[in-house]
Formats: structure tokens, sequence, C-alpha cells
């Protein structure tokens, strides 16, 4: 099944309350541990579930959780490094 272009139109599977977990857990996993937004974004438009955010937002991965710290460390080294680079253009240009 291809999405259509119209969000409104668009036919979707109905997700029954049992199929709610194991099919937020199948595409967290295959789409490489999105967050929520993305997750929501890629859920809604196929399926259809009254409370899908809610159960997106209530999902808990135990990867991801493991994984936190060690991205905040990433991104923080991330912005270190950007403001160096920036930093050392600067002085290029004095
Ligand atoms: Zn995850």
């Amino acid at each position: 099944m291809v999405p259509g272009d119209n969000r409104d139109t668009q036919w979707k599977f109905a997700l029954m309350d049992f199929m709610i977990w194991p099919t937020i857990h199948w595409f967290h996993t295959m789409l490489g541990h999105p967050g929520s937004h993305r997750m929501h974004a890629t859920l809604q438009a196929q399926y259809h579930h009254p409370h899908l955010w809610i159960h997106i937002e209530r999902f808990a991965c135990e990867e991801c959780q493991q994984a936190k710290p060690y991205l905040v460390l990433a991104m923080v080294h991330s912005l270190i490094g950007i403001l160096l680079v920036l930093l050392g253009r600067k002085f290029q240009l004095i």
C-alpha cells in the first residue's frame, strides 16, 4: 500500500487495541529508533487508532533509554566541534 496524497481521503488500516504495541514496536525498530514525532507521522499515514499518539508517547524502548545519556554526550561533543570550527573561521578572517 502506498499512501495517497490527500491525508483526509486516504484509507487506512484500523489498528485494534491488541495490535498497537506490536505495530509501534515493529516500526520503531525498522525505522532505526526514531522519536515520537517521526513515529506518529509514519504510522498515522497508514494506520488509524483514536489514541495512536498517546500510545506512541507512552512507548518506551529499552535500547533508546540506555542510549540516551550517550546521545546527549554525542550532541554536546558535536556542538563543541561546530563552535570550534566557527571560532577557527572567525579568527582566520581577522
Ligand atoms: Zn528505540
